[in-house]
């Protein structure tokens, strides 16, 4: 990397690749995927990484709002998107033009969009969101046949799908099976109606490894697109972790060793108290890179193949690392927050438990001002 970077993030755009493929494997062969891309591709960056999955053909985009919408059209028409956050009255219209399929969960929501266009001449696919235990989006179990029905019936709007959430995919298996069976019974009653939607679907990433496929021909998986497994108790098939490839790699650098005397305490709050001799280097990345502060005093990085603990705070731009045991450390060399070095490897989910956090967090808080370089196929 030229040495102009201080602190950078690399994407694996193979990894990506690999990571869909090892998902279609996972999903029944009639299943299609929807690539979930919101908060700029969990942090990996939007474009290219909508770029690369439609070359590897991801069937459909996942995102959070109409500016995620707006930048993959941008990169490539013609792929469906979900828009799976709700739709602000302010939001409508843009949605409409940009021909985005809307989440709907109560029929305000419905009427608004079909006022909407109609006036623009136009039809929207709805995919109406059903809460089974999550109380987040979605109508109340009991509410979707006569909602839908008031889809069917609006002008503007054309039904398109139906779908819900895990709450505790991770720790709660017996809940995830009572929101599937819920699912499942109202598949049963829209198709007792002689209702057959294209789109049924209700698995993220930890529903795609640990629950039954049954009644639904589409996932949802973002965390698995870019090579995490989600943190749980329960086992991920034997072999999975082996097969998907973590996309985003995280580096800085080594900007000044010195040496510290027995009884120096070390960075603000002068939580760390040295005792003994020690060498330290000061690195340069810190909170405002996105990289938390809450891993004070636990987190390590990867100097030469080798684990460093951090010593005291984390402060905005700056870390202070032991390299006590290190030889021939010097300024400008690269270093490892997370990914591969050497034989070493630091995973995202370990720095997550450092800082008290899930993957996600760590990967969706880092922050603008490290720039994202990209290896491997280039996207067209
Ligand atoms: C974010 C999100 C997903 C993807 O979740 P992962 O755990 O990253 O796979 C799926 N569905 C909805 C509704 C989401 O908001």
């Amino acid at each position: 990397m030229p040495n102009s970077y201080r602190c950078w993030a690399e994407v694996n755009l193979d990894a990506l690749r690999n990571n869909l493929m090892v998902l279609r494997q996972l999903v029944d062969p009639e299943v299609k995927i929807m690539t979930v891309v919101k908060a700029d591709a969990y942090g990996h960056g939007l474009r290219q990484t909508a770029a690369l999955l439609m070359q590897s053909g991801t069937d459909i985009f996942g995102v959070a709002n109409l500016t995620e919408a707006r930048n993959i059209r941008k990169v490539g028409k013609g792929w469906p998107i979900l828009m799976l956050g709700a739709c602000l009255p302010s939001e409508i219209d843009n949605t409409i033009k940009d021909g985005l399929m809307v989440t709907v969960s109560c029929v305000e929501e419905a009427n608004a969009l079909s006022d909407a266009a109609r006036r623009l001449r136009a039809k929207v696919q709805v995919h109406l969101k059903v809460d089974t235990g999550m109380s987040r989006l979605g109508c109340t179990p009991g509410e979707v046949l006569s909602l839908g029905q008031k889809i069917q019936a609006l002008p503007g709007l054309k039904w398109v799908g139906i779908f819900s959430h895990f709450a505790s995919i991770d720790s709660d298996p017996r809940f995830c099976s009572t929101q599937r069976k819920r699912f499942i019974k109202i598949l049963n009653q829209l198709s007792e109606a002689g209702i057959h939607l294209p789109y049924r679907h209700l698995h993220n990433s930890g529903g795609v490894i640990w629950e039954n496929q049954e009644g639904i021909n589409l996932v949802r998986p973002g965390s698995l697109v870019y090579g995490v497994i989600p943190p749980s108790p329960r086992k991920a098939p034997v072999g999975l972790a082996d097969k998907l490839k973590p996309a985003l790699s995280w580096k800085c650098r080594v900007a000044l060793i010195k040496e510290i005397p027995k009884g120096a305490t070390v960075s603000y709050g002068r939580t760390f108290k040295a005792n003994t001799h020690m060498s330290i280097a000061i690195l340069t990345a810190g909170y405002g890179d996105g990289y938390m502060r809450a891993g004070s005093g636990k987190a390590e990085v990867l100097i030469k193949g080798r684990r460093c603990p951090i010593l005291g705070r984390i402060t905005m731009d700056q870390i202070i690392v032991d390299i006590t045991p290190l030889k021939g450390v010097l300024t400008g060399d690269e270093v490892v927050m997370i990914g591969r070095q050497g034989e070493e490897e630091i995973h995202v989910t370990e720095l997550a438990e450092w800082n008290n956090t899930i993957p996600l967090e760590i990967l969706t808080n880092i922050t603008y001002r490290v720039p994202r370089i990209y290896r491997g196929a280039a996207p067209s």
